[in-house]
């Protein structure tokens, strides 16, 4: 028997779907994609309603095995397995086990390695995005284990890039909701990291190195030298353009027409910069409004933007893979961060406050029309990537 570990957030166990009370519904707005079994049983159910229903909405479109069909979306942009209560009547007519993969499983997920599991919620969810925001122990970790008769098909832990997400998020963890503080000591470690090649001592000179970057945050010796750094407007302006064209090009997906009550007070105070041919007037707008007004609020609770950052570490594995440069995907992490940031910023400004509600609407509606597929997370870091000036390490001009 071989024992495997299962590693999960305090938030991802206590995790259980709202149905009828989601505030934005998982069966409306996405293509549901149905595997070959599920399409048969549907179209086959002896239950009259459900077997007509399939009939008429289940688009057969045998792409392959897990990709048979998909569901018609009613003309509310509704699965049509959904009943007037918002509840799902292949859930209540036929149970659980009756459910397609796709619709069981959401927004469950999990990496797999060889002997490890690490159990993740996808955010493009408002209830999992709710339960990681507004809990302080959120992102408290819990390890059970378990035996099974073979190891798992997938590769085995890289122990060292174990440890170095590990550091990564304890970095963040010790900068409470000083986030800005949290990046740059993150491209500080890592650009170290990259230095180090002696593999003997490779790991005691990342730890020494590790335990010097958490003195430096927790003395403020992090904070003076981001205290040095000029902001660089002319990215940060370049950056929201982009995120504004590449949502601009979307027309109708769950999570945008919430995404859009955001970005349209972002754009108000960018349209205000541009009419007075200022860029500078609207970013120093927004960095004030982020300072004065959001900066206390997070103080006093300081979980909220660190637990969204600590989760990003985590459930991308950062640094992990080999596919792009550790510092490259800093970038595109602080890129994340900053677009964010300027939402919520825009949004205090605007209406005076903000409140718990605003974040999780802004983060799982934001990770809903730039995360929900592998594809449309290519195609927004792809957008946002064309925005980066000289290298990877202009991450930190977006940190003022
Ligand atoms: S989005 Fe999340 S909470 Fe809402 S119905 Fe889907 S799984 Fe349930």
């Amino acid at each position: 028997m071989k024992n495997i570990t299962v590693i999960e957030p305090q938030f991802v166990s206590v995790f259980q779907c709202i149905g009828s009370e989601c505030r934005d519904h998982c069966c409306k707005g996405w293509d549901i994609t149905l595997d070959k079994p599920t399409v048969n049983r549907y179209l086959k159910s002896s239950r009259i309603e459900i077997k007509t229903l399939a009939a008429e909405n289940i688009v057969t479109t045998r792409r392959s095995y897990e990709n048979w069909g998909k569901m018609k979306l009613n003309t509310a942009g509704n699965c049509a397995f959904l009943d007037e209560a918002r509840l799902c009547k292949v859930h209540s007519e036929l149970g659980a086990s009756a459910l397609s993969p796709t619709c069981a499983t959401y927004p469950r997920g999990a990496k797999i390695f060889k002997y490890e599991k690490q159990k993740s919620l996808a955010l493009s969810c408002p209830e999992a995005a709710r339960q990681l925001l507004s809990s302080p122990d959120a992102m408290l970790f819990e390890q059970t284990n378990y035996l099974q008769p073979e190891a798992n098909k997938a590769q085995e832990l890289d122990q060292e890039k174990k440890l170095l997400n590990l550091m990564c998020l304890n970095i963040v963890k010790y900068s409470g909701e000083h986030i800005d503080e949290a990046f740059y000591a993150l491209a500080s470690f890592l650009l170290y990291t990259g230095k180090v090649n002696d593999a003997d001592d490779r790991v005691a000179k990342l730890e020494d190195y590790f335990a010097q970057t958490i003195s430096s945050l927790t003395q403020g010796g992090i904070r003076q030298q981001l205290d040095q750094v000029k902001p660089d407007y002319n990215l940060q302006w370049s950056l929201l353009l982009r995120m504004q064209t590449y949502f601009g090009g979307i027309t109708k997906l769950r999570g945008l027409p919430m995404l859009d009550h955001y970005i349209n007070k972002l754009i108000y105070i960018q349209t205000e910069g541009a009419k007075n041919n200022d860029i500078n007037q609207s970013m120093v707008r927004l960095e004030n409004a982020w300072q004065s007004k959001m900066m206390p609020w997070f103080a006093e609770r300081p979980w909220v933007m660190n637990n969204y950052i600590q989760y990003r570490i985590y459930d991308s594995f950062f640094p992990g893979d080999d596919s792009l440069t550790p510092l490259m995907k800093l970038y595109l992490l602080t890129a994340d961060w900053f677009l964010l940031k300027s939402l919520i910023a825009a949004s205090v400004e605007m209406v005076g406050q903000v409140d718990e509600d605003d974040i999780i609407n802004i983060i799982y509606s934001y990770h809903s029309v730039t995360k929900h597929t592998a594809k449309s997370a290519l195609a927004f870091v792809a957008e946002i990537n064309k925005t980066k000036v000289n290298d990877d390490l202009s991450l930190i001009y977006l940190l003022k």
